[in-house]
């Protein structure tokens, strides 16, 4: 057993950890990351995120999706086999590893393979996959960064074939011609729209009536009716009851008395934080009651010297949060100056087709009494759409009758996740609808669908003001 000491010792790679090592290594701390998995980067990189977004993007391009408006089905590769998605899958992980890799040579961060607990408040003990104790590690302060894993329960039969959460969903040797997916959320919604474009028969039951209800009500009416449009069947308002193994594959029982069968399930009914190893209560820290680790606005625990951030300190659970909440913790605890995390941030959802949205609602801005009104841009409307492969999508703009400051942008559709930073942006400066009518916009774009959002709100109200 060896004995270390560093200023900084961050516990888990993926989004949180490895931005809050970063940040202290730039303040010139020497920082030690303890990574329990053989590759680090966390599950965004080796389960999640990555593999999921690398995927789509294989899907898209081998089924020529976009292509089809002009060009008809005939064109596209009829046979895609799970080699091929995985091709390209390992090539991207290949480079992320490399890049991060670099990133922790190039900032002087060591990484350490081992499964980290505390022993007390400054030391973490690491232990081998034999559960040898290799290390006892001193720091100064503490990141926990250790993310989340798929809710499995026990009575669920998952093996790497028949029953799949989103980890083993990526190690299965064939595509399924049917599928069930068990949960309407973000990864059930989005798995469930690249198995129905790569034309597998695919049934999502959930105990909610809609998918994705967290959305606008009118984008999600907007993406049932695309995912409708691919073949994929909403089963909502049921309960599964028990789930079974069969030769063929898998019977899901709903407690009405229903039953579906498929070749393959995917159980994605939700997360919790991975903290099963870590023994954090050595150091004082008690989990809250969904097992979260509790933490103040500066993602400081209730032990001064330990903080936390990304999916162990629960919602939102994004790698685009975790980052952030990692560095500022850092900022933080190695006392720079810093800022609360902002209370608007976009959420972006990578079903076929892709949602983005920052702010609120309108069901939300009907519940808080806000004057608002809409501008809508529908994608036929944008000729950049009709020139790359007519997507049917729109833009949504909610914002204050009186002060004409922008309360919500939702798009749908192609490039969603790109464009959203133009409102989000313009939102961070509190600015009004008119922004976007009196600057230009490059054209052809997807962008311009701001622009015409605009007009069409303001033209609303124009006589009213
Ligand atoms: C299918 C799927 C798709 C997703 N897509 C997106 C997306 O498109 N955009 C987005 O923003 N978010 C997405 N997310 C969410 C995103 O993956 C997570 O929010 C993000 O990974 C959280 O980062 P993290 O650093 O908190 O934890 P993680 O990425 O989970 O990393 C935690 C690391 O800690 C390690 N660890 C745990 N315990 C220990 C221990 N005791 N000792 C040592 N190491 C330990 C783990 O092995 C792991 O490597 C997706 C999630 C899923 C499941």
């Amino acid at each position: 057993m060896e004995e270390l000491r560093a200023d900084l010792l961050v516990v888990g790679s993926g989004p949180a950890g490895q931005k809050g090592a970063i940040q202290a290594a730039k303040l010139g701390k020497s920082v030690i990351v303890i990574e329990k998995d053989k590759f680090p980067g966390g599950s965004s990189l080796n389960s999640a995120t990555i593999p999921s977004k690398s995927l789509r993007e294989a899907i898209l391009d081998l089924t020529d999706f976009y292509k089809k408006s002009f060009y008809g089905k005939a064109k596209i590769k009829q046979q895609i086999s799970i080699n091929d998605l995985n091709f390209r899958l390992t090539r991207v992980l290949d480079e992320q590893r490399k890049n991060l890799e670099k990133q922790f040579n190039k900032n002087k961060i060591q990484l350490i393979h081992g499964v980290a607990e505390f022993e007390d408040k400054h030391h973490l003990l690491v232990h081998d996959r034999e559960n040898r104790l290799q290390y006892r590690i001193k720091g100064d302060c503490i990141l926990i960064a250790t993310g989340s894993k798929p809710r499995n329960p026990l009575n669920v039969p998952f093996d790497h074939e028949k029953v799949l959460d989103s980890t083993r969903l990526l190690s299965i040797d064939h595509l399924p011609k049917t599928l069930i997916v068990l949960g309407g959320g973000i990864v059930g919604a989005e798995y469930a729209s690249f198995f129905a474009a790569l034309g597998t028969e695919v049934i999502v039951i959930d105990k909610r009536e809609h998918i994705l209800p967290l959305l606008d009500k009118e984008i999600g009416m907007h993406l049932q009716k695309s995912l409708g449009e691919i073949g994929l069947k909403m089963v909502g308002n049921k309960m599964a009851s028990n789930i079974v193994k069969t030769i063929e594959g898998v019977v899901v029982e709903c407690s009405d008395g229903t039953t579906f069968k498929a070749e393959m399930l995917l159980y994605a009914l939700g997360r919790v934080a991975d903290v099963d190893r870590l023994k954090p209560d050595n150091a004082g820290i008690i989990l809250d009651s969904s097992g979260y680790i509790p933490v103040n606005a500066l993602f400081q625990t209730v032990v001064a010297n330990i903080y936390a951030a990304g999916d162990v300190i629960g919602p939102p659970a994004l790698a685009a949060t975790s980052m952030e909440q990692g560095r500022l913790a850092m900022r933080h605890a190695f006392g720079m100056q810093t800022h609360h995390f902002p209370s608007f941030y976009p959420i972006g959802i990578y079903t076929i087709p892709e949602i983005s949205s920052c702010g609120y609602t309108e069901e939300q801005l009907k519940e808080l009494g806000f004057r608002y009104e809409i501008g809508r841009a529908y994608y036929y409307e944008i000729a950049r759409n009709q020139i790359i492969g007519n997507d049917p999508g729109m833009f949504k703009l909610l914002f204050h009758v009186d002060t004409l400051e922008i309360l919500g942008i939702h798009i749908i559709g192609r490039e969603a996740t790109e464009v959203i930073h133009i409102g989000q942006v313009a939102m961070s400066f509190n600015a009004r609808i008119d922004y976007f009518i009196d600057q230009i916009f490059n054209y052809p774009t997807y962008a311009e669908g701001y622009r015409i959002a605009a007009l069409n709100g303001f033209n609303k109200i124009k006589h009213r003001r």
